[in-house]
């Protein structure tokens, strides 16, 4: 199927990158500007939408160039606080939200695209001028700014063209421009100190003005705070910087010099604000409408590229689980359109600010007490109003279908899954050390191993194996750290932390002493459905384990694993098995500087990885093959381990499966032949810091 996706903003590239992970082959992005836009002016993404760029695979890339915002804050213009609640993860959703310069998010989604697609996938200078349906497809009409024009043709339009859509007008031609409610909104950013949290989204206001903050990039002490100032036109024919002190001089906004932040801001922007009216259809015949084409609204509760993303998503969604395209079209409309209009309405009362306009209408000059103005019953229902109308309220966010259609077992250790789903899949690797385990002349002693193995893994692992998969790693590895792990904690190290701790047990089967703090990181869900399986022998836990549910990709888990007791000072013996091959290198580069960065003197680190040839060597093909299909694929291997994490600070001693089997090791007994085959190119090492 060829699909046309009009503009590259963050509902066309979402879009694109949606449809390539549903298994698409055919998508151009056309979009009218000359290169993506460079200004950066903030925006939020609320975790609903957090949930699909993490399926995407794009969460950390894209919280590396953001802040994750902690809480939302409400006052009235002498900055007395009418509202404020916890934010994203400390609001108990399962995602962060997201504050970021659009058009970083925008340069983070067009490369996706790129590296998906190819150079060629985001088509710039080509606006789409026209189109016509005939035949069952679409033919749209791009035009240059030399006044070129082409004509392509494809089975799908999606109009993802922004707030003066062209396809829109196309359906709607005598719709007319976004109509505006007589309010001018002016924006900037400027590096300023820190104020609140540091990852608050302050909002002012009185009844007709209001003054957004909120940090949008960090540096050391500094941080970018992005403002918005917003109030009714007078025909103010000033400078921006003189109107913004005019109207909201006097303000208070806690901890921030307001002239200050407007003077060190370089380039004010200013522009209407305005949205749409909600339309009685977005699709017509092979083609649609997505975000802001779909459904402009004003900019309250930070909805523009949330919704966006969410369109996007459910849009590949429908397409690729839909025989036919027509229908799929209107499924994705059904489904969206009824919500999105209740959003629209809703942002045009200002959805949650309504607790400014009404503190200020009660009590213009201030209050001493909230109380005196909202009961706590009254403020709360608005806020859970607001939340459910978008379908962003917790409990949905949390626990809806994935709109992932491709790859329903996405790698267990990359992606987000709830602990029902990785009870069933996720123990693959505990099959085979239990498997080990009965044997008579087994070389891994592993007798709870076998708790883990439920029958969905034992079916997972039988069906790897079938493609050549090995066992070899996984059970030498394991008597490796089984005995590197002995030796240190004899020599007094009494904090261990298992990263990707998955299928784990030795907190369980090595007897620690009781002083020793275990530390266990793993996505959400993944631990409690260890837990769960393990209930049985629970008992046998004779040191201290803490369990963290924490995606390794974030930079989070290092502050929740401070936070959880762990101690940077003290040393540590540091287990990452079996995560690297479904790792990126540039993820993998910075989690073993990041374990650097925690690890005391005298730390230890076991991990092994998959050697360079294993992905060379042709034995080898059929099972790659089958881990790319189940959407698990390996993708990392080194030709000389040893040397990598040298050059990452610590000093290892690495030995592949064959020299072990040939005795290199003099602290671990040889594995037998059977563990290394030829074909089982992998590395084991234990290092310490260099
Ligand atoms: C330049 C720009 C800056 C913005 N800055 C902010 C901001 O700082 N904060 C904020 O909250 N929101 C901002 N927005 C709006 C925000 O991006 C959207 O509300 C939201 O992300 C929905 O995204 P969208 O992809 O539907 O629309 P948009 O982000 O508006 O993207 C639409 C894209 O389509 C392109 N386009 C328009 N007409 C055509 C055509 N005929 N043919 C091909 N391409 C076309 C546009 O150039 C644009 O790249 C901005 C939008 C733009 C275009």
């Amino acid at each position: 199927m060829r699909v046309t996706i009009a503009g590259a903003g963050i509902a066309g590239l979402a879009a694109a990158i949606s449809l390539h992970e549903a298994g698409f082959g055919d998508v151009t992005v056309f979009e009218a500007d000359s290169g993506p836009d460079s200004m950066g002016f903030g925006l939020n993404i609320l975790p609903n939408a957090v949930r699909e760029l993490a399926e995407l695979g794009l969460q950390a890339e894209v919280e590396r160039q953001a802040v994750r915002t902690r809480e939302l804050a409400m006052y009235n213009p002498h900055g007395q606080l009418v509202w404020r609640e916890d934010r994203g993860r400390l609001a108990g959703y399962d995602w962060p939200q997201i504050s970021i310069a659009r058009c970083r998010l925008v340069e983070v989604l067009a490369a996706e695209v790129r590296r998906r697609w190819g150079e060629g996938a985001i088509v710039y200078d080509a606006r789409l001028a026209g189109l016509g349906q005939e035949g069952g497809g679409v033919r749209a009409t791009l035009a240059d700014r030399y006044g070129g024009r082409r004509i392509v043709e494809s089975d799908v339009l999606v109009g993802a063209d922004g707030i003066r859509s062209a396809v829109r007008s196309a359906f709607y031609p005598s719709e007319g421009p976004p109509p505006s409610n007589g309010v001018t909104m002016y924006r900037g950013t400027a590096w300023g100190e820190r104020f609140l949290t540091g990852a608050t989204m302050a909002v002012l206001g009185d009844d007709r003005r209001r003054l957004v903050l909120y940090p949008i990039d960090r540096d050391g002490d500094r941080f970018l705070i992005n403002w918005v100032a917003a109030f009714p036109q007078e025909g103010d024919a000033e400078e921006p910087y003189e109107t913004v002190l005019r109207h909201l001089g006097t303000w208070s906004p806690p901890e921030v010099d307001l002239a200050g932040l407007l003077g060190a801001t370089h380039h004010i922007r200013h522009y209407p604000m305005i949205d749409r009216d909600p339309i009685p259809r977005w699709t017509f015949g092979a083609a649609t409408l997505v975000g802001d084409a779909a459904h402009a609204m004003y900019p309250a509760g930070s909805n523009g590229a949330t919704q966006a993303i969410i369109d996007a998503r459910v849009l590949a969604c429908r397409l690729a689980t839909t025989a036919d395209a027509r229908e799929a079209l209107q499924a994705y409309e059904a489904e969206r359109r009824p919500q999105m209009t209740d959003l629209q309405r809703s942002n045009r009362a200002m959805g949650p600010e309504r607790v400014i306009t009404l503190a200020h209408q009660r009590a213009p000059h201030g209050f001493r007490d909230v109380t005196e103005v909202f009961s706590p019953q009254e403020l709360a229902q608005i806020s859970d109003t607001y939340a459910v109308t978008g379908k962003f309220d917790r409990e949905w966010v949390n626990t809806r279908p994935s709109l992932t259609v491709s790859r329903p077992q996405q790698r267990e250790n990359t992606v987000t899954v709830k602990s029902e789903a990785v009870k069933e899949t996720g123990f693959i690797t505990a099959v085979i050390r239990a498997t080990e385990h009965g044997r008579p002349d087994a070389y891994l002693s592993d007798p709870y191993a076998e708790l883990l193995a439920t029958p969905r893994s034992r079916m997972m692992a039988e069906a790897a194996l079938a493609r050549g998969g090995t066992t070899g790693s996984v059970i030498v590895r394991a008597r490796f750290g089984d005995v590197a792990l002995g030796q240190a904690v004899a020599a007094g190290v009494t904090q261990v932390v298992c990263l990707a701790a998955g299928g784990d047990t030795r907190a369980w089967r090595l007897g620690l002493p009781s002083e020793a703090r275990f530390f266990e990181v793993d996505l959400p869900g993944q631990l409690e459905a260890k837990e769960e399986l393990l209930a049985p022998v629970a008992d046998r836990l004779t040191c201290a384990r803490v369990p963290l549910g924490e995606d390794l990709r974030d930079e989070a888990w290092k502050d929740r694993l401070v936070e959880a007791g762990f101690d940077p000072e003290s040393p540590t013996v540091w287990i990452i098995e079996g995560l690297l091959p479904y790792l990126r290198l540039d993820h993998f580069t910075r989690l073993i500087e990041n374990v650097r960065k925690l690890s005391g003197a005298g730390s230890v680190l076991l991990i092994d990885a998959p050697h360079a040839e294993f992905f060379r060597d042709p034995a080898n093909e059929s099972f790659l093959t089958f881990m790319n299909s189940r959407g698990s694929a390996f993708q990392l291997g080194f030709d000389d381990f040893g040397d990598f994490l040298g050059r990452h600070g610590w000093k290892a001693e690495a030995y592949t499966l064959a020299e072990l089997a040939a005795g290199a090791c003099a602290w671990v007994p040889a594995p037998p032949a059977r563990l290394c085959p030829p074909h089982d190119h992998h590395w084991v090492a234990r290092a310490r810091l260099a």
